[in-house]
């Protein structure tokens, strides 16, 4: 099956009010390049330095989602092209993020990442700490950065009442903090093999790799 192939596959299961972020991490540029031909923008990686010698090197229309784990020493790598930051989980990458935006006068969308697996290794926020995180006078006073939603990844199993039951949790938490945060529009959950039951959960972005792109192979890195 061809990339784009399994792009068309992909976007004919999706409902219309669900984003695609295609995750390019690993892949090289004739493979993006490919996906784009076929009508694909939106890109998710998990490294910045690599994200950002993509951006430099493909058509710019592309908007870049950074969907790994961000050391905060590395924001100011991709502050002025990055479309949306899927991982922050704590107030002092936030705060770095708002720095980085400023100097290129711009505000930067991030979404929070919330802790719904089982194993330790997932980053994230519990409950308690994404509440006390956007009460907080800090969050407030934070300019250049707009949180627009949630996101989480559930355990890696093939026990697919477990994986349910965690997205369904995080959908409770996202209907939760529109209380606190109205505006946010935003549920990103959902990978290859899982996708499906979140959009059945409420998902409205699916970050998807391997059933576009093929398996990984990090082998020669
Ligand atoms: C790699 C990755 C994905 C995509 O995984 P696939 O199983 O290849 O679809 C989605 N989300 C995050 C955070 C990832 O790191």
């Amino acid at each position: 099956m061809s990339i784009q192939s399994n792009l068309e596959h992909i976007n004919r299961t999706l409902p219309n009010h669900v984003t695609l972020v295609a995750v390019s991490k690993t892949k090289p540029e004739e493979s993006i390049l490919e996906a784009y031909n076929g009508g694909q923008r939106i890109f998710g990686e998990n490294k910045i330095q690599e994200m950002a010698r993509k951006w430099e090197a493909l058509p710019k229309d592309i908007e870049w989602h950074m969907i790994g784990h961000v050391q905060r020493n590395k924001v100011k790598y991709m502050a002025e092209f990055v479309s949306l930051i899927h991982g922050v989980d704590s107030f002092k990458l936030l705060r770095e993020i708002n720095k980085q935006a400023q100097k290129h006068n711009r505000t930067i969308p991030c979404l929070l990442q919330v802790h719904i697996a089982e194993e330790e290794t997932k980053f994230g926020l519990d409950e308690k700490e994404l509440n006390q995180l956007i009460g907080s006078k800090e969050f407030r006073d934070l300019t250049h950065v707009e949180i627009v939603g949630l996101m989480g990844m559930a355990t890696f199993t093939k026990d697919q009442t477990q994986i349910k039951k965690e997205f369904r949790y995080l959908k409770h938490i996202f209907d939760k903090i529109k209380d606190t945060l109205p505006h946010i529009s935003v549920l990103s959950m959902g990978m290859s093999g899982d996708y499906q039951l979140a959009v059945e959960e409420g998902s409205t972005m699916v970050r998807i790799g391997s059933s576009i792109f093929g398996a990984r192979d990090y082998s020669h890195i």
